[in-house]
C-alpha cells in the first residue's frame, strides 16, 4: 500500500516537519527524553513477575517460536514457560548460554539492542512516524500509546532482522494518522493507526522469505507476500484475531 512512500532520513523529515509548523510537538515527542539503557535490578527466572518481566517480554517477543506458529509472548509481567522459551531462543541466537535465566550477560545483550532515545539498535523513530507530519499524533490511540506500540514492534523487527541473517530492513510505513491513512486509501481500521504495524522491504530477500521468518516472531498479522512489500503487525496484542493472509507457509 505505502510502497510509494520513501522513508525519510531524520534531517529530511525534520525539515519537512518544521516547515509544517509541527516542530515543537515533534521535538517533545522524540528528542526531549533522556532514556538510558534499562536498569535491570535482579536476575530474572521463570516464576518471577513484575515490571521488569514486562520489559523483558517486550524485548524477547520476536523469539516467540522455533517454526511457523500462532504463538506470541504475552506481555503480562508473568515469567512463564513461553517467556522462558523465548529467552532461550534469544540467548542461543546471540551466542549466550541458553539457560532461560536472565542474568547480567543476557541483560547486557538486551541493552545492547537499545538506543539512548528508547528506539532499538537498527530502527529509528523517524522511520515509523506519520509521514504527513512527522509525529505519532492523530491515530486511534494517544501518541504515547502509539509510540510504545512502535517500540514493541521494533524489538520484534530486531528478531526478524537477526533471523534474516542481519539483512537491513527498510520500513516504508509505520504509524499513520487517521487522516493520512484515509488519504492513501488505507483500511479504515488499519493496524498502522495503532502503531503496531510496519510495511517492510528487505533488499535481496523475497517477501515470502520475510513472511516465513515473521511467522516465528510473534507477528499476529501478516498480509500476503505477493505484493511489493511485506506488512507485519501485532493485532493479537490489541485483542484481535490472528490473520495470516497466505496461511502458514
Ligand atoms: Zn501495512
Amino acid at each position: 500500500m505505502a510502497s510509494s512512500f520513501r522513508p525519510m532520513n531524520r534531517r529530511t523529515m525534520l525539515r519537512g516537519t518544521l516547515a509544517a509548523g509541527a516542530g515543537v510537538a515533534f521535538g517533545q515527542l522524540l528528542f526531549s527524553g533522556t532514556a538510558q539503557a534499562y536498569s535491570w535490578s535482579r536476575t530474572l527466572n521463570q516464576g518471577d513477575s513484575g515490571a521488569d518481566v514486562t520489559e523483558l517480554q517486550i524485548r524477547v517477543a520476536g523469539w516467540a517460536a522455533d517454526s511457523a506458529s500462532h504463538s506470541r509472548v504475552s506481555i503480562d509481567g508473568d515469567f512463564g514457560p513461553g517467556t522462558a522459551a523465548a529467552v532461550r531462543r534469544f540467548q542461543a541466537a546471540y551466542g549466550l548460554s541458553a539457560d532461560g535465566s536472565v542474568g547480567p550477560n543476557t541483560q547486557a545483550k538486551l541493552n545492547s539492542l537499545e538506543q539512548s532515545d528508547g528506539s532499538t539498535l537498527h530502527f529509528n523513530w523517524s522511520e515509523f512516524v506519520n509521514q504527513s507530519d512527522g509525529t505519532f499524533n492523530g491515530g486511534k490511540l494517544s501518541a504515547s500509546q502509539v509510540k510504545e506500540n512502535v517500540r514493541r514492534c521494533m524489538y520484534k523487527l530486531e528478531a526478524l532482522r537477526k533471523k534474516l541473517g542481519d539483512k537491513p530492513i527498510t520500513v516504508n510505513s509505520g504509524f499513520r494518522s487517521i487522516a493520512h491513512n484515509a488519504e492513501i486509501g488505507g483500511a479504515s481500521d488499519s493496524m498502522h493507526l495503532y502503531g503496531t504495524a510496519a510495511d517492510l522491504d528487505v533488499s535481496g530477500v523475497a517477501n515470502k522469505t520475510v513472511y516465513q521468518k515473521a511467522e516465528t516472531c510473534g507477528f499476529s498479522g501478516l498480509e500476503t507476500y505477493n505484493t511489493d512489500h511485506q506488512h507485519v503487525d501485532s493485532r493479537a496484542d490489541l485483542g484481535r484475531d490472528w490473520w495470516w493472509e497466505d496461511g502458514t507457509v
